[in-house]
């Protein structure tokens, strides 16, 4: 039992209905066959079974940003350190079947209760990013949740920011040629484009694309208008990273002296289609322009401390007006992609003590893991509230483990759920009307059998392909001497 008395109703004891944060007593859906909310009503406590009492029904979560890995990086031996040499570190992944890699990773975001991702899409092999997407395409409906993929579109600066030449000149002879090469083999704007046409005839219900350029300084200018252009014409959605680390800014500083944020909205980028992550490098102008031109920020904080990107200002986007959702970035604080526990550091380290040392509203983390992240993942908030109407993407946790030991009258539901949930106490989650968890376990695919098997087939692959670890371990030289010459500093200003 998962607080439900038949396939069409679900019942609980209380129920957070929307980010406002208004906790209603108990309740009763009925779920239409169409998947939306087809009555909700009040009932009396005595008609709950002792489950169905100790249940707290709320809307599923949205994790704004995220790349779908299966295989964690901490698995494969790439250790947790500064972006700009985390980056090198990601060639010691072993190839593995993208279906699997996918699968893996929406079903530990299903059982942590997450309804809705942004998938920006990392290729095992450039060459296969069709395949990939349509095996992410099977993955989202076979696991049940709701995708956005993000089309990389990653077309400038392969290694650093910057000059190859200058990297190779950091690196020994027989090494040099391969770098030089680097640039040469990213896929251009039109034939990316061509294959994003293609791709299109991968969405279903539960896939949509989403242009991702992949940052600025990894994307060429003519791409970021071609899509600025491309989403203002057909209104699909992009998604992008920005000013992730603090030398991310200093390139963007020395290559946008007019102002960088300037730039992409002159590009036509900057609008409510657009979702940037990470955002931890912003002036105060940026903040006010991003809220000026209603786009959403996704804060990843867990990913921030475990790259050492910097702490963005939640407090200071929150009161500029931006929309402020919030993603896992595949980087969890303890590598178990739990969303709950996310909003839950997101909330603490951005407590504020002016407000009467009451700390940030925890109304605004559920803003973001409701509304914002729905609206970057789907573009429209319908169904971040449990009400008629709706699509029945819903949560249900086990308040009753939540709040055993609770001593007052009647438990405060929001500080416990902001302040203690986890993944495990996820019971059962509804996407579209559809059990997608039972129990706390993915109904669609056995997760713990995928995991086995992904495990199994990455040391397999390990085996028979390791990675060069002397050729990794001298690129991150290169590269922390690039940038500790200040390298990406120079090379002239962006056109347009
Ligand atoms: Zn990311």
């Amino acid at each position: 039992m998962t607080g439900e008395t038949s396939p069409r109703l679900l019942r609980a004891g209380r129920v957070i209905a929307s980010a406002d944060g208004k906790v209603l007593g108990p309740t009763e859906l009925e779920i239409g066959a169409d998947g939306r909310i087809a009555a909700m009503r009040a009932i009396a406590p005595q008609s709950l079974t002792p489950e169905e009492a100790g249940a707290l029904m709320m809307p599923s979560l949205a994790n704004g940003h995220d790349h779908g890995r299966g295989l964690r990086t901490l698995a494969f031996g790439a250790a947790d350190q500064s972006l700009e040499t985390w980056l090198p570190d990601l060639a010691r992944q072993p190839r593995v079947d993208p279906w699997l890699n996918a699968a893996v990773a929406l079903g530990r975001l299903a059982q942590g209760g997450v309804g809705a991702v942004n998938h920006c899409h990392n290729t095992q092999d450039g060459r296969a990013l069709l395949e990939e997407a349509e095996a992410v395409s099977r993955a989202a409906r076979d696991v049940g949740i709701r995708v956005a993929f993000g089309w990389p579109f990653f077309d400038r600066n392969p290694c650093v920011y910057g000059d190859l030449a200058r990297l190779a000149g950091f690196l020994p002879d027989e090494r040099r040629r391969a770098v030089l090469a680097a640039g040469a083999g990213m896929r251009d704007l039109q034939t990316n484009l061509a294959l994003f046409e293609k791709a299109k005839a991968l969405e279903h219900e539960h896939f949509v694309l989403q242009y991702h350029p992949v940052a600025p300084q990894w994307t060429r200018p003519e791409t970021l208008a071609a899509i600025a252009r491309a989403s203002a014409a057909d209104g699909r959605r992009i998604h992008m990273h920005l000013l992730e680390t603090e030398l991310q800014r200093e390139w963007a500083k020395a290559h946008h002296p007019g102002g960088f944020l300037a730039w992409l909205d002159g590009l036509g980028l900057l609008s409510d289609r657009l979702t940037v992550a990470h955002a931890v490098w912003l002036e105060p102008e940026d903040i006010a322009l991003l809220a000026e031109r209603g786009v959403t920020v996704s804060i990843n904080m867990s990913s921030n401390l475990r790259l050492r990107s910097g702490v963005p200002d939640l407090a200071a986007l929150l009161d500029a007006g931006v929309r402020v959702a919030f993603g896992l970035d595949g980087m969890a604080l303890d590598d178990d992609e739990d969303m709950l526990r996310e909003l839950r550091l997101a909330w603490h380290v951005h407590a504020r003590t002016s407000s009467c040392g009451r700390g940030l509203d925890p109304s605004a983390v559920l803003h973001g893991a409701l509304e914002a992240g729905r609206k970057s993942v789907l573009g429209s908030t319908e169904g971040a509230a449990i009400a008629v109407g709706a699509p029945a993407d819903i949560l249900v946790l086990d308040f009753a483990a939540l709040s055993a030991d609770n001593i007052l009258p009647e438990p405060d539901t929001i500080s416990l759920v902001i302040g203690r949930a986890q993944s495990r106490h996820v019971r059962c989650l509804l996407v579209g009307g559809r059990r997608i968890v039972e129990n706390g376990a993915c109904v669609g695919v056995d997760l713990p059998e995928l995991e086995r098997r992904l495990t199994a087939s990455a040391r397999a692959s390990l085996a028979a392909s390791p990675p060069d670890l002397a050729a990794i371990a001298e690129m991150q030289g290169a590269v922390a001497a690039f940038y500790g010459c200040g390298c990406h500093r120079s090379g002239g200003q962006d056109p347009i």
